[in-house]
């Protein structure tokens, strides 16, 4: 097996296939597939990965592989060949699916190292590699390579005594702490031993630690654990018994925090239910989708935390991904506080060095759960045994760049790979999921009833026309203002939401009606109150707030809309006495601040929390008896086949905020389409009247699930360009499709024009059309050499979720 394949790092049509390259004498047992190498491309070097290895070319000269740039595999057999199919699905290049599966820190502007494991010292190591480590305990990739000696580093690598870090290049960022290992061996410390007087009693404890320890150890660590200062180590440091070395440790972003263990509860009958089926599928290793419907607090978590833990009896691992937004710290919480150090933690919160580490966590088999964001599908596991989707509606599980995958049915397709189930959890699950349970595609199991069948919150609506119509101004309807001063004075908590998506604070004229609209994009600038500033949220087009209108002259422009600010300083005036907490981007964006404030409210010191969508989810505070929604409709008028579902998920999630405890619990929902069936059925709580009724619109309009539907984006400087080659490719995709897909276009893009380049599309429905992904494929070919110049762009999204 001397020859390798390799996708190279040219993310276009014509490379887009594996190239035969010949491994090098020296590199042959070195060279894995799963690896990145550097090769000779064309007059460049580039780097590729190792997608498998073969003694047989139907090419006769072969270039060498230049050198390998990983020790070992960082995509195992798994990903790669999930690799391939995300890369069918999703139309996109194969090197761009492999890349999307790694994390950042293996990119290229990060520095490659090879440093001593940690506990190991360097005379541990095979002699060979000993002078490399001579004085350090970290060596460069440069010097790795130009010492010849690859392969044994590899073997070091292999048996974990050498650990890879990568560093930012410049910022260099690393965590050392002092470590010290004896020079001594177990017997001359014993000789030693016998020198030293009886008063040295501390000195003798670390003498008698390391005859029986050969390992170094943190310098800190080894005095708390003797409960000796450092000082009294050090001494013999200074005598040379001992000698100290700097270590790197894992920069853990949960250090220094301890997570009380829990026990597996008594599972409810309707827990052991719903659980049963899911057992006996892990048992029988038996690939199958789960749906596991269940308001919030009908114990689902508990579910999965005992699903989860029959897997890792199994042997086998797990990966659960919850939404960005929802991966609170009580989250994280629950599941280290179940298996502790088996869990591994990848949100974007973490830098690109601490995600790097939880990575290298799983790769090197030290966890055996892992609770993340939409990419740790892509965990690096070997030995998968199931994968579970909390709250598997949100949008968040799509990424909306290239690859343009979903993680459900990423998380899906790999666990029929691994022949292991999945669980898909909602109390609001997206239509096409219960869609799909109710057709028996997948098992459907509910946990129809909180937990102690504490009653779901009254729910009451509030017209706010109506409010207006009997003279109240304030944002707060009578009813919410009511109930906020008797949480007050029950010393009771509140939280008060608003509805950002999709609604912005804008500058209008109230004389002739003037906008304040982005010049290069076909949107209305955002207020920011904070700086003053009106900024365009697409292009970052900032201008200053005009004091007259720039068309009428009228001195009565100014903003509308409410922002949490507004609202915030609102309070204060109608409740003078109340404390709030205010959560949005600009009080959350500095890191660990929202987990700060969050712990705030919880110990109560503060009475109202107030925020955009961040606060909906995952709260799980018992003080809390009253939600309010300030603006239920927000998003309801949104060019969305999807804004009547994500108002209603919405609104059913806040509204589980409340009472989820031994307090009953209230919600109050301000809307100006109270009549509306998804505002109106999320106040009942009725997801299965919802289902039906939303059913039946999509089955009018031929949206999901009854239709797929596919978009084609395209973009120019040049209105006319858009147009026409919009155009050229409807006619083509048309020409491909059958009589009963449905095209549409082309069009303007709701948002027509973005950053001075307009935008046209073509939206396609369809049910089965063998055809399109070639056609589509087709077109991306065709237009590749004027898209890779700049001017033309083309996006491709097969079930976008954002149809902007
Ligand atoms: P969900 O994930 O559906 O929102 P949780 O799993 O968080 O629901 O459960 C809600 C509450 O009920 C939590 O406080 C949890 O600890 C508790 N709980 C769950 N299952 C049990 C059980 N079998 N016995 C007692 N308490 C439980
Ligand atoms: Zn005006
Ligand atoms: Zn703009």
């Amino acid at each position: 097996m001397n020859i390798a394949s390799v996708i190279v790092d040219v993310p276009a049509k014509q490379t887009d296939r594996p190239f035969d390259y010949l491994i090098p004498e020296h590199l042959i047992d070195v060279i894995k597939p799963g690896m990145r190498v550097s090769v000779p491309f064309g007059p460049r070097k580039i780097q590729g990965f190792v997608v498998g290895l073969k003694s047989e070319s139907q090419f006769n000269k072969l270039k060498k592989i230049s050198e390998p740039l990983d020790l070992s595999p960082v995509l195992n057999p798994d990903l790669l060949s999930l690799g391939n199919w995300l890369s069918e699905q999703t139309l996109s290049y194969k090197i761009s699916a492999y890349q999307a599966m790694l994390p950042a820190a293996l990119k290229a502007k990060y520095e490659k190292k090879l440093k001593l494991a940690r506990d190991i010292a360097k005379d541990q190591l095979l002699e060979e590699l000993q002078p490399l480590y001579e004085k350090i305990d970290t060596i460069t990739w440069e010097e790795a390579k130009q010492s010849g000696m690859l392969s044994m580093l590899q073997k070091e690598a292999a048996k974990g005594q050498i650990d890879i870090v990568y560093e930012v290049k410049d910022r260099v960022k690393k965590k050392k702490l002092k470590s010290v290992h004896s020079i001594m061996s177990a017997s001359e410390l014993e000789h030693y031993r016998k020198s030293l007087s009886p008063q040295a009693s501390k000195q003798l404890k670390v003498i008698n630690y390391f005859i029986e320890n050969q390992q170094p150890i943190i310098l800190r660590e080894l005095a708390n654990l003797l409960n000796i200062s450092t000082s009294v180590i050090k001494e013999l440091v200074k005598k040379g018994v001992l000698a100290e070395q700097n270590m790197e440790v894992y920069r853990d972003p949960f250090e220094d925090r301890d997570f009380a263990r829990t026990q597996p509860l008594q599972l409810t009958d309707e827990q052991g239910k719903a659980i049963a089926p899911i057992l006996s599928s892990i048992e029988e290793w038996r690939h199958e989708v789960f749906l596991l419907y269940g308001v919030t607090g009908s114990g689902k978590t508990e579910v999965y935390l005992q699903s989860i833990q029959n897997v890792l009896e199994a042997g086998k691992e797990a990966i659960v991904l919850v939404p960005e937004i929802s991966l609170t710290p009580q989250m994280v919480k629950r599941f280290k506080g179940r298996f502790g150090d088996q869990v591994a933690v990848m949100h974007s919160g973490l830098s690109a060095g601490e995600k790097y580490d939880e990575w290298r966590k799983i790769q090197r088999k030290e966890v055996k759960v892992v609770v993340g964001a939409r990419s740790a599908v892509f965990a690096p596991f070997e030995n998968l045994g199931i994968v579970i989707i909390d709250e598997e509606h949100e949008t968040s599980y799509k990424q909306e760049e290239n690859p343009k995958y979903h993680a459900r049915d990423v998380a899906i397709e790999r666990a029929f790979q691994n022949n292991c189930p999945v669980i898909l959890g909602s109390a609001t699950p997206s239509l096409e999921t219960f869609a799909r349970a109710k057709k028996g595609v997948y098992q459907l199991l509910s946990l129809p009833k909180r937990m102690n069948n504490q009653e779901m919150p009254a729910v009451e609506i509030i017209d706010m026309r109506e409010e207006l119509r009997s003279g109240n101004r304030s944002m707060f309807s009578s009813a919410l203002l009511e109930k906020l001063k008797d949480r007050l004075e029950k010393k009771e908590q509140t939280v008060l939401f608003l509805n950002k998506r999709g609604h912005s604070s804008f500058v209008m004229c109230r004389d002739c009606g003037f906008v304040m609209n982005c010049p290069n994009c076909d949107i209305s600038l955002t207020y920011h109150r904070y700086s003053q500033q009106m900024k365009c949220h697409y292009c970052g087009h900032e201008a200053g707030v005009p004091s007259v209108c720039p068309e009428c002259q009228s001195e009565h422009i100014r903003y509308f809309g409410t922002g949490t600010q507004k609202v915030e300083e609102e309070l204060v005036k109608v409740l003078p006495e109340a404390r709030v907490i205010r959560m949005d981007v600009d009080t959350t964006s500095r890191k660990g601040s929202h987990e700060k404030l969050l712990d705030q409210f919880e110990e109560g010191q503060a009475d109202i929390l107030l925020g955009t969508q961040m606060i909906a989810k995952g709260l799980d505070f018992p003080n809390i008896t009253l939600v309010g929604v300030l603006s239920a409709d927000t998003m309801l008028h949104l060019p969305d086949f999807r804004s009547s579902e994500k108002t209603f998920q919405l609104l059913t999630q806040v509204s589980g905020r409340a009472g989820r405890h031994e307090l009953p619990g209230e919600v109050i929902i301000q809307t100006y389409s109270p009549e509306h069936y998804s505002i109106e059925l999320a106040s009942l709580q009725d997801f299965d009247r919802f289902y039906e009724h939303e059913m039946t619109m999509r089955k009018l309009h031929k949206y999901t699930p009854f239709y797929y539907i596919s978009l084609i984006t395209v973009s120019h400087e040049q209105l006319m360009k858009a147009v026409s080659v919009t155009e050229t490719i409807t006619s083509y995709v048309r020409s491909k499709l059958t009589s009963s897909a449905i095209v549409l276009g082309p069009v303007a893009s709701p948002i027509p024009r973005i950053n001075n380049r307009y935008r046209y599309q073509c939206l396609i429905k369809y049910k089965r059309e063998p055809e399109l992904n070639q056609a589509l494929k087709t077109v991306l070919d065709q237009y590749q050499q004027e898209m890779s110049s700049g001017g033309l762009q083309i996006a491709v999204d097969v079930n976008p979720f954002i149809l902007m």
